[in-house]
């Protein structure tokens, strides 16, 4: 009885493991309410159709682009999806002002497309993209936990 917990966490993980690659629910990917803070510069908020609330800054989904270039550009360097690329790496360290789109625009019905002021607009990204990466602290500390294995 004392070892309870310990097959819980265990088995908690497990189910965490196979869910990752299960497809989502259509409710967990179907947006209620899209929010682009454009004005405020704050980021995206997004309220699921069952119930999440999810919510991103630029600067993440900047460095969260899912275009291949940008994939490729996070593979090479070793950065997971919105993880900014650290200061020391950069061949001229300089102020830069916080990734901030100039406008967004939904594509079809299952993505959201952003024009960033540097220029790019590549990504497109998917409502289940952004499920599956919700930054809110209680998805984060669930990816948190699973971290660690190799790829
Ligand atoms: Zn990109
Ligand atoms: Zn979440």
């Amino acid at each position: 009885m004392s070892h309870e917990g310990i097959r819980y966490v265990s088995k908690e993980e497990q189910a965490r493991e196979s869910e990752e690659n299960r497809p989502l629910p259509r409710i967990a990917i179907t947006p209620g309410k899209v929010r682009v803070l454009l004005s405020e510069g704050k980021g995206l908020e997004i309220d699921w159709v069952d119930g999440h609330r999810s919510a991103w800054s630029f600067a993440w989904l900047r460095d969260a682009c899912p275009c291949a270039t940008c994939v490729e550009e996070r593979k090479n360097e070793g950065r997971k999806i919105g993880q900014a690329r650290p200061k020391s790496a950069e061949l001229l360290p300089m102020y830069k002002p916080a990734a901030k789109p100039a406008s967004a625009q939904a594509v079809g019905r299952y993505a959201l497309q952003f024009n960033w002021l540097d220029g790019h607009s590549a990504g497109i990204y998917s409502w289940e993209y952004l499920r599956r990466n919700c930054q809110c602290p209680e998805c984060t500390f669930a990816a948190s936990e699973t971290e660690g294995a190799p790829n």
